[in-house]
C-alpha cells in the first residue's frame, strides 16, 4: 500500500512542478496509462489464478481518480508570481514600474510585445531575437560573443575569435 502513497505523491509532485506546461500534463496522463496497465496485469493474474479481481478494480478506481483529480487541481495553479505584480511572458522581467506599457509596446527586457508574447510562436521568435541581438558581454582579457552565450541555436554564426593584447 506504501507504494500507491508513494506513487500517488510523485505524479502530484510533477504536476505541481510542471504545472500548466506540457510535462506536468503529460505526467498525469502517462501515470493513468500505467495504473491502467497494472489493473490489467493485475486482471490476469486474478485470472490465472482462480480468484476475483473486482475487490482490486473496486479500490483501483477510486484511486485512479482521486490520483487524477488531485494531480489536474494542482496542475491548474497559477504560475504567475505575487498577485498584481505585472511581468513579461516572455522573459519573466518585472514590468511592475513599466505601468505605461501598453501590450503592443516592446518589453524593455526582450523587446517582445505582450501580443507577441500570448503565443508559442512569438515568444519563441522573440527569444531567438533575444539572443542575436545579445551585444557582447565584455571581461578583461576575455571576449564573449553573443554566439557563445547562446551555443543551442541552430543559425548561429561560425565562432568569432576576439585577440586582445
Ligand atoms: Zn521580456
Amino acid at each position: 500500500m506504501f507504494l500507491f502513497v508513494a506513487y500517488a505523491l510523485l505524479v502530484w509532485f510533477a504536476a505541481l512542478r510542471w504545472r500548466r506546461r506540457l510535462a506536468g500534463l503529460a505526467a498525469i496522463v502517462a501515470s493513468m496509462f500505467v495504473l491502467h496497465l497494472v489493473n490489467l496485469v493485475h486482471g490476469d493474474v486474478a485470472r490465472a489464478f482462480g480468484y476475483d479481481a473486482n475487490i482490486f478494480r473496486g479500490l483501483m478506481y477510486p484511486y485512479m481518480g482521486l490520483v487524477a483529480a488531485i494531480g489536474l487541481y494542482l496542475f491548474s495553479f497559477p504560475r504567475e508570481l505575487p498577485r498584481g505584480r505585472v511581468h513579461c511572458r516572455a522573459c519573466w522581467f518585472d514590468l511592475s514600474d513599466h505601468e505605461e506599457l501598453t501590450p503592443d509596446t516592446p518589453c524593455p527586457e526582450c523587446g517582445t510585445t505582450q501580443t507577441e508574447a500570448k503565443s508559442l510562436k512569438g515568444r519563441r521568435t522573440a527569444r531567438r531575437r533575444l539572443a542575436h541581438s545579445r551585444p557582447p558581454v565584455e571581461v578583461p582579457g576575455l571576449v564573449v560573443t553573443a554566439d557563445e552565450l547562446a551555443p543551442d541555436d541552430p543559425n548561429r554564426h561560425p565562432h568569432k575569435h576576439h585577440a586582445h593584447g
